[in-house]
């Protein structure tokens, strides 16, 4: 086979086209070519089907808060590997692998900032540092900033995008689950707002803690939410899921979440449900704009909101049952 043991073939593969990179990328849902600056002026959704790409941590904060108001804090935590682990890789190596390539020292970003004028606590998972899991250092980031959220009573909100508990830091892992839960239950006892805003995907242990105790839940459309994969509850139930399961519309449909937000709503949404769940009249003229706009919000928003208002009289800040 003289072909294959020539080291230089003489033919010549052009590897790169000439005019170098086009931009067009396919859109992996409806299969359409989109510009990718079209796509990114778009907030990373398709133009033509409106399918809602994942963003990074810090895009995320460049689209609910408000510009230079994000300050991040407890960056002091880092990943450790107290159990040594080593799967088909070690721990400490896939944690080295995952900042570099993420830039990012952790899957969690927490912080202070402002939405629309309100101030408020923000934590927000990635999902390209490890699939957004979560490990030691995403529950303690979690906590830390909702106890911050307590101590300076601000309103809560966190962006999951996540495939669940850290595996690699076994036990410890799934502590953060009743960790993140208990600060929650504190910040619900002291009449604080919590929002919770899902996106595609959150999963596993995320789902299964704080994730699913907003007293708001959020999602973006088309999101995959749930607790195992599709493919592992076919497997265990040996049925077929209905179409759509899993899904932000099925579990809106279900009542597992209030509100299905498209991303370039999700800021004025935040800032309408902050409003109203801290009586914050800033936004608001005078107290009629205010009741259009609550009215407006209620009128688009599920059962389960109308009935928290009612247990707050409308001119005073909701206290939570
Ligand atoms: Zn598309």
């Amino acid at each position: 086979m003289g072909l294959f043991s020539k080291r230089d073939p003489k033919i010549k593969v052009q590897s790169t086209k000439r005019d170098g990179y086009s931009g067009w990328v396919k859109c992996t849902h409806c299969n359409e070519m989109v510009h990718a600056s079209e796509l990114q002026q778009n907030l990373h959704c398709c133009p033509k089907c409106d399918y809602h790409y994942r963003l990074s941590a810090t895009q995320r904060v460049e689209l609910i808060a408000d510009q230079g108001t994000f300050v991040e804090m407890f960056t002091n935590f880092k990943p450790v590997d107290p159990l040594q682990f080593v799967d088909t890789e070690a721990y400490s190596k896939r944690l080295e692998n995952a900042q570099k390539n993420s830039g990012r020292d952790e899957a969690a970003m927490v912080g202070t900032c402002k939405v629309l004028g309100n101030a408020v606590a923000l934590g927000v998972l990635d999902f390209t540092f490890m699939a957004g899991s979560m490990g030691s250092v995403v529950g303690e980031r979690l906590t830390a900033i909702i106890e911050h959220a307590l101590a300076t009573q601000l309103p809560m909100v966190i962006i999951s995008a996540s495939g669940g508990a850290r595996m690699q830091e076994s036990a410890l892992s799934l502590m953060q689950m009743a960790k993140t839960s208990a600060a929650l239950a504190k910040l619900h006892e002291a009449g604080l707002p919590y929002i919770s805003v899902l996106t595609n995907p959150t999963t596993g242990g995320v789902t299964a803690s704080f994730a699913s105790l907003g007293d708001i839940i959020v999602a973006e459309p088309d999101a995959l939410i749930g607790f195992a994969g599709p493919r592992v509850v076919e497997q265990a139930i040996r049925q077929k899921l209905p179409p759509g399961a899993q899904r932000s519309e099925f579990l809106l449909e279900k009542g597992m979440i209030d509100c299905i937000v498209k991303r370039h709503e999700l800021k004025q949404k935040l800032c309408e449900l902050i409003s109203l769940l801290t009586g914050n009249q800033r936004e608001f003229q005078d107290s009629s704009s205010f009741h259009a706009a609550y009215s407006q919000t209620l009128g688009k928003l599920p059962q389960k909101l109308k009935e928290l208002m009612a247990l707050a009289e409308i001119e005073k800040p909701v206290s939570k049952k």
